[in-house]
């Protein structure tokens, strides 16, 4: 592996890729990280370096790297029939099998799947089929969807425009029409001294004030992810979910689930519905779906939808030439039974998770962090200025960058996002991977803080 000659590489990517998520100029100067090779939760790096991936990759490597029994399964998948389509009254074995294992998963009565590629598809074709459901039923004008400000739901047109990333809404001209958004929970930033209940009902208010705003008439769902990743691990107050399904089903408001993270096990439980206990009418899974091995994303939509559009759809106009593609299925599935038969969230719900938990607590003590916030194996560090205030460092995201940095330089992969550190490891991480984890985040943030002439802890 270490043979790869990293420099020449470097100088190709800078050349010709173009990088997701990334100031392309300035990475072309500092040259790109190549990665080779992964293990559990460790990959290593063009140079030999070994880290402990503390991200699971972007939050999907859920049954960690280097499984051989998900690349069995795509080989034979791709040897016995590598493609076919859903399209022209056909599909294959694995997509029906998924699917039916995707309706015996989530929750309740969430039994049709409609696959796509990604988070992203997914979330536009939610988008086609809330709208098209209601205009079935003689309410076309019953169309706009409500997000919240700083959620994300991938970057295509639909996906970027239900995310409320200002940023991301700068670029291509979004939010297409018919989108709003309300504020988030963030109670370190927002909740002043409301206790958690309080600050739960305060904030799924303001659901309920929108609606009333546009008319019920006019809303025909709200979208959230149940944890909110990207923008830094918002955790809600326990109650914010029910207080949200309660707000829905009074105003006759599709509840939109966006388990793109969540999903599969990251909580400790199977969703994220099933940790804050509601009921969404809709889901979006990809990620962890197949732990990253392959690209698959699906919509799963309640038996009350399915039947509107059974009945009254007619010919579905939607549809990806790879939806439900017999190789990612295989792979899917794959991975599913592995979660299961390892009982992997099982094990993250009763053990690691609340090692981890607790060691993540125990970050919290350090100087430079003014919360640490975790739910089952996904959470944050707020680094700040000054406890217990909860001001921000005056340019948000230099301190967070210069951690994700120092960690790195450790050994750790964590991700920044402003100034919050962000968790989301493999599930299978052991006890013993924790206290590594544990140990390199301490160092880091003793590191980062003598760097700006803090108190190291
Ligand atoms: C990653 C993500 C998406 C987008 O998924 P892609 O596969 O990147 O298109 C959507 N929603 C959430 C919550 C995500 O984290």
């Amino acid at each position: 592996m270490e043979s790869i000659d990293t420099r020449s590489l470097q100088q190709l990517d800078a050349a010709h890729h173009l990088h997701p998520f990334n100031d392309n100029a300035a990475l072309a100067k500092k040259g790109t990280r190549i990665l080779t090779r992964g293990e559990g939760c460790y990959v290593w790096d063009s140079e030999g370096n070994q880290l402990l991936d503390a991200f699971a990759g972007l939050w999907c490597v859920n049954i960690g790297y280097g499984r051989r029994e998900l690349g069995e399964a795509a080989s034979r998948q791709m040897t016995q029939l590598a493609y076919y389509n859903s399209f022209f009254g056909c599909t294959t074995e694995p997509t029906v099998r998924l699917a039916a294992k995707l309706a015996e998963l989530c929750p309740g009565d969430l039994n049709h799947a409609f696959f796509s590629n990604s988070g992203s598809e997914a979330n536009d074709t939610i988008l086609r089929l809330v709208r098209h459901y209601w205009a079935v039923q003689g309410e076309p004008q019953k169309n706009i969807v409500i997000g919240r400000h700083n959620g994300y739901h991938g970057s295509t047109v639909a996906g970027a425009s239900l995310g409320g990333m200002k940023g991301m809404h700068k670029q291509g001209g979004l939010p297409i029409p018919d989108i709003h958004h309300i504020d988030p929970p963030f109670w370190f930033a927002d909740g002043g001294d409301m206790d958690e209940e309080t600050y739960g009902r305060h904030c799924a208010q303001r659901l309920e004030d929108k609606i009333l705003e546009l008319g019920a008439d006019r809303v025909a769902a709200f979208i959230g992810e149940p944890i909110m990743g990207a923008i830094g691990v918002y955790i809600p107050p326990k109650n914010y979910w029910k207080e949200i399904e309660r707000i829905c089903r009074k105003h006759d408001v599709l509840l939109i689930a966006d388990e793109v993270i969540c999903g599969f096990g990251r909580t400790g439980e199977w969703f994220a519905a099933d940790y804050f206990g509601f009921q969404p009418d809709i889901m979006t899974l990809a990620k962890g779906i197949t732990s990253g091995y392959i690209p698959l994303g699906a919509a799963m939509f309640s038996d009350r939808i399915a039947k509107v559009l059974h009945e009254k759809g007619g010919e579905l106009a939607h549809g990806y030439t790879y939806s439900g593609h017999p190789v990612c299925a295989a792979v899917a599935l794959e991975n599913i039974r592995i979660l299961q038969d390892e009982k992997i969230v099982d094990t993250c719900r009763t053990d690691t998770g609340p090692y981890l938990a607790k060691k993540w607590k125990q970050l919290g003590e350090h100087p430079l962090v003014g919360e640490a916030r975790i739910a089952g194996m996904v959470g944050a560090l707020e680094l700040v200025p000054s406890k217990p205030s909860r001001a921000f460092f005056e340019d948000r995201g230099r301190v967070g960058q210069l951690c994700r940095d120092i960690a790195l330089k450790n050994g750790l992969i964590l991700r920044a996002t402003y100034d919050s550190m962000l968790l989301s490891p493999p599930l299978v991480i052991s006890r013993a991977q924790v206290d590594e984890l544990a140990e390199k985040a301490w160092k880091s943030l003793d590191m980062t803080a003598r760097e700006l002439g803090m108190p190291t802890g």
